[in-house]
């Protein structure tokens, strides 16, 4: 039985990297329409499939392009989505990017909670994506790897950041056997103060400040407590979920990602979708 949304709500806040302001209507949708955006704010309000082929820049989030329009930063909100087992919903959104709230997935979680989530009748089969052998992606020493996993989907996460608060982090998480809303969609987005000015100039972290994002220099959090003792390689699980769930639906397989980034962690999702069309 696939999912959607019981009924409709709306969040608002401002994005990550615009920082623009935006309201996000979520709505149920039919089943195998699958997680969409609308960018209702535009002529013709276009449509954006949440699918790996309108992935457009992934510089230090996910953005997707469809039909001469964009939305950014959709990973948290994906992931709050595939983490809650929403096969299809309407995203509508009146701006370029989906605001970042509390830099985690929990507010969009507790929305969708509220909402409830209904099972669809569907007499189509939807076929079950399995990994039958390995297939990784890499640069330099960072990779993100699947392998055959017939107990279904399960994602571990290494990171190695040379600031001494974050340090070497590993998390495993399953989407089957544990639990998404205490263990993982709590986590927030993080950076480092030493690189903001420079992201700044890049037109990047806008609408970042110390409400939505954990910050640290190079041996303290300029703004604790934090939520997890591990809450950065916690959040970087909750990336990879929000990008891996642009195959459509989660693939049989244990994905082990280790220092990556939204963009390797899509190319895996490419290199997937490759083997399953060509095996
Ligand atoms: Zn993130």
């Amino acid at each position: 039985m696939q999912k959607s949304l019981g009924q409709t709500f709306s969040v608002s806040g401002i994005g990550l990297h615009l920082g623009v302001e935006a309201t996000v209507t979520l709505k149920p949708s039919p089943a195998n329409t699958g997680r969409y955006f609308v960018r209702v704010d535009l002529p013709g309000a276009p449509s954006i499939p949440a699918q790996i082929q309108s992935v457009g820049q992934t510089v230090l989030s996910t953005e997707l392009s469809a039909n001469d329009a964009q939305v950014k930063t959709v990973e948290h909100l994906l992931a709050a989505l595939i983490g809650s087992k929403v096969d299809n919903a309407c995203i509508e959104i009146n701006g370029p990017e989906v605001p970042l709230l509390d830099g985690s997935a929990q507010i969009w979680l507790e929305n969708i909670e509220k909402a409830g989530i209904v099972e669809q009748s569907t007499t189509a089969a939807t076929e079950a994506i399995v990994v039958t052998e390995p297939i990784w992606v890499r640069k330099g020493d960072a990779f993100v790897a699947a392998l055959p996993n017939l107990e279904g989907t399960r994602f571990s996460y290494g990171i190695d950041f040379p600031y001494q608060v974050i340090g070497n982090q590993w998390f495993s998480w399953s989407i089957e056997k544990d639990d998404f809303s205490q263990l993982i969609a709590p986590a927030r987005t993080f950076g480092f103060a030493d690189q903001i000015e420079q992201l700044r100039q890049n037109g990047l972290v806008k609408g970042g400040s110390l409400d939505n994002a954990l910050v640290c220099d190079q041996d303290k959090w300029l703004n604790p407590p934090l939520r997890f003792d591990n809450e950065p390689v916690r959040h970087k699980l909750l990336d990879l979920l929000g990008d891996i769930s642009l195959l459509g639906r989660l693939p049989k397989a244990h994905i082990i990602a280790y220092k990556a980034s939204h963009q390797l962690h899509l190319e895996l999702v490419r290199e997937i979708l490759k083997r399953i069309e060509s095996p």
